[in-house]
C-alpha cells in the first residue's frame, strides 16, 4: 500500500532481490496510476487500487482494469474469462485501498500510505490476521488505542496457530521505521521489565543549530534537502521540524507499551545509530548500519530470519566519529507539542497530525511559512482542548475529529 512512494519502491526493490522468498499479491497507490501499471506489469499483480477518485475517467484507469483482468489480452473463452475476473480486482477511491489490505492471498501487508489516510488500512490488515509491516506511523500517533489491541489479538492468534516465531515478539506488528525497527532488534530477548529507557535517535535535519530568526525565511526546497535519509516530501519536512521525532516518541509509545518519561530523543548527526535501549543495570544496546531504508523493510518482511543485505554494510573505519546532542525543543517546537499530545492522549494526538498535515502541505504549496507549521497547529490542539479532548473509541470518531481539526487548520494558516 503506497507502492509508488518512497518506502513502496524500496519494499519492490526487497521483494525484487528476494523474488525467491517473497511474491508481490497486490499493490494500491494514491495518485501515480502510470508508475502504479508499471510495477503491476513488472511483478505480474492483479488486484491494485488507486487512492484517487479523481483520476476516474483516465485512460490508465482502464489500462490497470485491464491488467486486473488478465493481461489485457482478450480471454480465448468464457470459462478463462470468467476464471480471470475471479483472480484480479480493481478498485478506485480510498476504501478500495483499505479493502486491498485484506486480500485473502496476502501474508503481509506493507503500508506506506502517508498520513492518517493510512489507518483504516493498517486496522482492516490486523483485523483480517494479517502481518501489517508498518511505515504509515501515523496509524500508531492517530489510532495506537485502536491498532495496538488487535495486534496483541493478532499476536495470540499467531501463537495458536503456531506461525508465530519460537522465540521473541509474534510479529504481527512489524515496525519499518528506523528507529522502531532498531528497537524493536535491541529489545529480542529481553525481558520488559528491565527495560529503564528508549532512546530514539534524530538526524537534526538540515536546519540543526539554526536560530529561529534563521528558520523564519526558510523554503521548501531548502527544507527538502535532508542529510542523511532519502524520503518523500511529508517526512522530510516532519524530519527538518522536529515533527517527525514527536511522532516517533508517540509510534514508540505504542508499539512498546513505554511510558513517555522513558522515551529520550537524542541528536545523533551522522544516523549511525538507529536507536538504543537502556537497560535497569545501565547496559545500553544500540543498533547501527547503513542509512538505508531498505534494511529496516527487508527485517519487517524476514523476521524472526535475517537475509542478506541489500546494500552495502557500515564501513567503521570510514564512518568518523559519533556526535550525540540534546534536541532544540524551543527552536523547533513541533517535538515539544507532539510530545505534550502524547502525554495528554486521547483524540489529542489524531488533531494535531491532522493539522500538521494541512499545515505541512501548505508549506510545501507555498501558502504558508515554515515556522507556521507549529503555529498551526499549536492553535489547532488549543481549539480541540477548549472543547474537550476524548478518549479513543473508534475509527468513524478519529476520522470525524480528522476531518474537523483539517478545516480548522486551514484557517489558521501562517
Ligand atoms: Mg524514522
Amino acid at each position: 500500500m503506497g507502492s509508488t512512494g518512497s518506502i513502496g519502491v524500496q519494499t519492490l526493490d526487497v521483494a525484487r532481490r528476494h523474488a525467491d522468498k517473497l511474491e508481490v499479491v497486490g499493490l494500491a497507490a494514491g495518485r501515480r496510476a502510470e508508475e502504479l501499471l508499471s510495477q503491476a506489469r513488472e511483478f505480474g499483480v492483479r488486484c491494485l487500487a488507486v487512492g484517487d477518485e479523481r483520476l476516474a475517467g483516465e485512460p490508465v484507469i482502464d489500462e490497470l482494469r485491464a491488467q486486473a483482468r488478465g493481461t489485457g489480452v482478450p480471454p480465448a473463452s468464457l470459462a478463462q474469462a470468467v476464471a480471470r475476473r475471479a483472480e484480479g480486482s480493481f478498485g478506485l477511491g480510498a476504501e478500495a485501498v483499505a479493502a486491498l489490505a485484506q486480500l485473502p492471498e496476502a501474508d503481509v501487508v506493507v503500508n506506506a500510505l502517508v498520513g492518517a489516510a493510512g489507518l483504516r488500512a493498517s486496522y482492516e490488515a490486523l483485523a483480517a490476521g494479517k502481518v501489517l509491516a508498518l511505515a504509515n506511523k501515523e496509524s500508531l500517533v492517530v489510532g495506537g488505542d485502536l491498532i495496538m489491541p488487535l495486534a496483541a489479538q493478532a499476536d495470540a492468534q499467531r501463537r495458536a496457530a503456531g506461525t508465530a516465531p519460537a522465540h521473541g515478539p509474534a510479529g504481527a506488528l512489524m515496525p519499518i521505521d528506523s528507529e522502531h525497527g532498531a528497537i524493536y532488534q535491541c529489545l529480542i530477548g529481553e525481558d520488559a521489565r528491565e527495560v529503564a529507557r528508549l532512546w530514539v535517535t534524530a538526524s537534526g535535519g538540515p536546519f540543526r543549530g539554526r536560530t529561529r530568526a534563521q528558520l523564519e525565511s526558510v523554503t521548501a526546497a531548502e527544507a527538502l534537502a535532508h542529510p542523511t535519509w532519502n524520503m518523500g516530501a511529508k517526512i522530510t519536512i516532519d524530519s527538518s521540524t522536529l515533527m517527525n521525532k514527536g511522532l516517533e516518541v508517540i509510534e514508540a509509545h505504542h508499539l512498546f507499551a513505554m511510558p513517555y518519561d522513558r522515551i529520550s530523543v537524542v541528536v545523533q548527526p551522522q544516523s549511525a545509530i538507529h536507536s538504543m535501549v537502556e537497560f535497569t543495570d545501565g547496559s545500553v544496546k544500540a543498533h547501527l548500519g547503513t542509512t538505508d531504508m531498505r534494511i529496516p523493510i527487508q527485517y519487517a518482511l524476514s523476521y524472526p530470519e535475517r537475509w542478506d543485505a541489500p546494500v552495502a554494510p557500515l564501513d567503521f573505519r570510514m564512518l568518523g566519529g559519533l556526535e550525540f546532542a540534546a534536541p532544540d525543543e524551543d527552536t523547533f517546537r513541533c517535538l515539544a507539542l507532539a510530545r505534550h499530545a502524547g502525554e495528554a492522549g486521547g483524540t489529542l494526538p489524531c488533531v494535531m497530525n491532522a493539522a500538521n498535515e494541512v499545515a505541512v502541505a501548505a508549506f510545501l504549496a507555498g501558502e504558508g511559512t515554515y515556522l507556521g507549521i507549529a503555529e498551526c497547529v499549536e492553535a489547532v490542539m488549543e481549539a480541540h482542548k477548549r472543547a474537550g479532548v476524548q478518549r479513543v473509541e473508534s475509527l468513524d470518531q478519529l476520522e470525524e475529529l480528522d476531518a474537523w481539526a483539517r478545516s480548522e487548520a486551514r484557517l489558521n494558516l501562517r
